[in-house]
């Protein structure tokens, strides 16, 4: 325990650092302590043993280290741009080294005529090569320095380097801290663990990891750090899943009765495909099998999840229990309203909508159905979570698009009732797999991945905003042939007025090109009530309007089979997920449909390979896998919601998932023989995964 006394001392403490400096590692970097010190790892490497030439360098290139000799210095500028200056020689040629701060020092300690190592980013101003703020030091002094050849980059900010806790610094202290201590470091995994999957003990790692001598150590530092934190958010979800089903017993539907063997034999308008049935086995098994039900299903947009979400409903109300769709949008909700009430045509099923834009009268009316009973199946936005809504036997609870629900609204329809109902959770947004791992690492996963028969895989196409003439040809032939289009123009928050007139003009482009009372144009945007929404969405989907210009209001869940082409304009601005989400609103009937990205000529890197992705592949995985290489896991939408600790020190749910996959295989070993961790050589996992998640526990209440 001594050991872990010293790593909990305050920052504070360490020779180097001192009240004002803890102060700023506090607030910047979070570090309070010499653990967590310990634990902010190099961002990367550089390697010291390669020297450049001067004629080699560009600014293209990362840090260099060059050789050579300080011809002298010049002061130049005036006011804010004054700086110091040197002309650096070697062998090949010369370049200029540039100092804004700290000139006097600079000039007094580096004096012409040694022969220096600088390091340093360089950059072009003037067209000349220069190093700003370069390191630098007497290359007699070379071999004192170098402990590794490796040199480990820390990132700083600039209130820090302002106190001078640069990189360097930083691994200076880290250095010193190492020095200090005494003592091997306690392994924080078993000892069992540790030998038999040939990990770096902890002790190593922590210093290998700032320390490295070479590139083969570095990688089993990193590997064995990556290994652990990986392995604690698995071991922490598999577990918390274990409790779950030991807690809380599971209402039994044991029953398939009348309701919905009425609907399957004499509602259902198509054959449900393989995977439709596949998924409605495993949900069946759930909730006949006396265990809460806590599944996610993922199925691409057009998948059919609306059915899975109502047979499994019909279970429920077989078996005595009423059952919610809550849906993101009011248009969603609605829509899931007409459809389900359409599709029970003829069954004795009470269905009622619930939203922000329901009336007294009606509310009070629900909630007196839900009370005596005879009330089977309510549908409805957000407003289901409020607290007057009360169900007197809520037995399936499903949350339609997942991804635009926080953690906290699920579990307050966890606490609907005195028991928590089964949940099924639904999302079109696909996720990689092993990043599903983590965030819903403690569902069970069903995956629709087949479309209804008779599906023709949608077409996209890329043309800026030269050619669109040519697309607004393409839209007037498609019309003429009966069908219907969206144009969609990006929403974002953060400038919402911008975005609006972004779409004002676009409608004027529009209803100039497409005249009434040839043509007929809906809006639905933002700023519309639900009321006029609504209004204007049904003209669109009875057929009387030929065009829908919208916002990605109708991003989510809109299902119109007649629309065949989705007009996206300035698709460089839209992300992937999103783009794919839209996409899905066309190709839902027989015809072919397609997709048009509009773009200014001008687009960034990333924006071009969105737009390729798009263009090559209908394959939501791929598109999920490619937002996630371009993004990482932190911006994907749902990541921020999931209650999973993103600030991971070392791992990257992007790139590790292999590493994923084998340490969440570690951990279900364990608890299968071990479910409750209490074997002595498994006493650690215990302590640690308290430590880790502690604070965090709150949040796992939660389906
Ligand atoms: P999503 O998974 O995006 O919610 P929906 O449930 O809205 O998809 O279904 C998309 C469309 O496919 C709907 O018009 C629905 O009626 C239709 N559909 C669903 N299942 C089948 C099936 N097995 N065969 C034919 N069409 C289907
Ligand atoms: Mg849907």
């Amino acid at each position: 325990m001594i050991a872990q006394e010293f790593l909990d001392t305050n920052i504070t403490y360490l020779p180097g650092v001192g009240p004002k400096r803890a102060e700023l590692l506090n607030k910047e970097l979070t570090i309070f302590t010499f653990r967590d010190l310990l634990y902010y790892f190099p961002y990367k490497y550089i390697d010291r043993t390669r020297f450049y030439k001067i004629e080699e360098l560009d600014p293209d290139l990362p840090y260099v280290q060059i050789k050579g000799y300080i011809k002298g210095y010049v002061t130049e500028g005036h006011g804010k741009g004054k700086r110091l200056a040197a002309d650096f020689q070697d062998d090949t040629g010369t370049i200029k080294l540039v100092w804004f701060k700290g000139t006097k020092w600079v000039a007094g300690n580096y004096p012409p005529g040694i022969e220096y190592i600088v390091f340093g980013k360089p950059s072009v101003f003037n067209g000349i090569v220069n190093i700003i703020h370069p390191e630098i030091e007497a290359s007699s002094k070379m071999s004192e320095r170098i402990s590794s050849a490796l040199q480990a980059q820390y990132s700083t900010t600039e209130k820090l380097k302002d106190q001078f806790l640069t990189s360097k610094s930083i691994s200076k202290l880290t250095g010193n801290l190492l020095k200090q201590l005494k003592i091997r470091i306690p392994e924080s995994l078993p000892a069992w663990l540790v030998s038999q999957y040939k990990l770096m003990d902890l002790h190593d790692s922590l210093h290998k990891i700032h320390f490295p001598a070479d590139p083969e150590e570095l990688e089993k530092a990193r590997y064995r750090l990556k290994f652990e934190e990986l392995f604690y958010i698995q071991l922490n979800l598999l577990r918390f899943k274990a409790n779950r089903n030991i807690k809380h017993k599971g209402f039994v539907f044991s029953n398939v009765g009348n309701n919905f063997n009425s609907f399957y034999y004499n509602n259902l308008p198509f054959r449900l495909t393989e995977a439709q049935k596949r998924v409605m086995k495993e949900i069946r098994r759930d909730l006949g099998s006396g265990r809460q039900m806590n599944r996610l299903l993922q199925g691409d947009v057009g998948s059919g999840k609306t059915l899975v979400a109502l047979m499994s409903m019909l279970i429920a109300i077989d078996n005595g229990f009423q059952a919610c769709i809550m849906a993101p949008t009011e248009i969603l909700a609605n829509q899931h309203y007409q459809t389900i009430t359409k599709l029970l045509k003829g069954i004795d099923i009470k269905i009622c909508l619930l939203t922000g834009s329901s009336k007294r009268k009606s509310r009070n009316s629900i909630a007196e159905a839900l009370m005596d009973r005879s009330l089977n199946i309510l549908i409805g936005t957000h407003a289901l979570i409020e607290d007057n809504v009360k169900f007197s036997n809520l037995g399936l609870v499903i949350i339609d698009e997942q991804h635009r629900f926080g953690v906290e609204q699920r579990a307050r329809l966890w606490q609907k009732n005195l028991h928590p109902p089964h949940v099924l959770v639904m999302t079109a947004t696909p996720i990689p797999r092993t990043l599903a791992m983590t965030l819903y690492g403690d569902l069970d996963v069903s995956v629709i991945d087949e479309l209804p028969p008779g599906r023709m895989p949608v077409k996209t196409m890329h043309f800026t905003d030269t050619d669109r003439n040519k697309v607004f040809g393409f839209v007037r032939n498609q019309i003429k042939e009966g069908r219907q289009a969206y144009f969609v123009y990006p929403l974002i928050k953060e400038s919402e007025s911008m975005d609006y007139k972004d779409l004002e003009d676009g409608w004027d482009t529009i209803s100039k090109v497409f005249r009434p009372p040839e043509y007929c144009i809906s809006i639905v945007h933002g700023r519309m009530t639900p009321a006029e929404k609504d209004k204007s969405m049904q003209l669109f989907k009875d057929g009387h309007a030929h065009i829908l210009v919208a916002t990605t209001v109708i991003e989510v869940g809109v299902d119109i089979p007649n629309a065949t082409v989705m007009v996206i304009e300035s698709a460089e601005r839209f992300g992937l997920s999103q783009l794919h989400q839209l996409r899905g609103r066309v190709g839902r009937g027989a015809d072919q449909s397609y997709c048009i990205l509009m773009s200014s000529d001008k687009m960034s890197k990333e924006a071009i390979k969105r737009v390729e992705v798009m263009v090559r592949t209908n394959d939501g995985f791929e598109i999920a896998e490619t937002d996630l290489q371009l993004r990482g896991p932190g911006d994907i939408e749902g990541t921020q919601q999931s209650g999973i600790p993103f600030d991971l020190k070392i791992a990257n749910l992007g790139k590790d998932g292999q590493i994923i996959e084998y340490v969440r295989h570690v951990a279900e070993k364990i608890l299968e023989k071990d479910p409750l961790l209490n074997e002595s050589q498994n006493v650690v996992l215990r302590l640690e995964l308290s430590r880790i998640f502690s604070q965090r526990q709150s949040w796992s209440n939660i389906s």
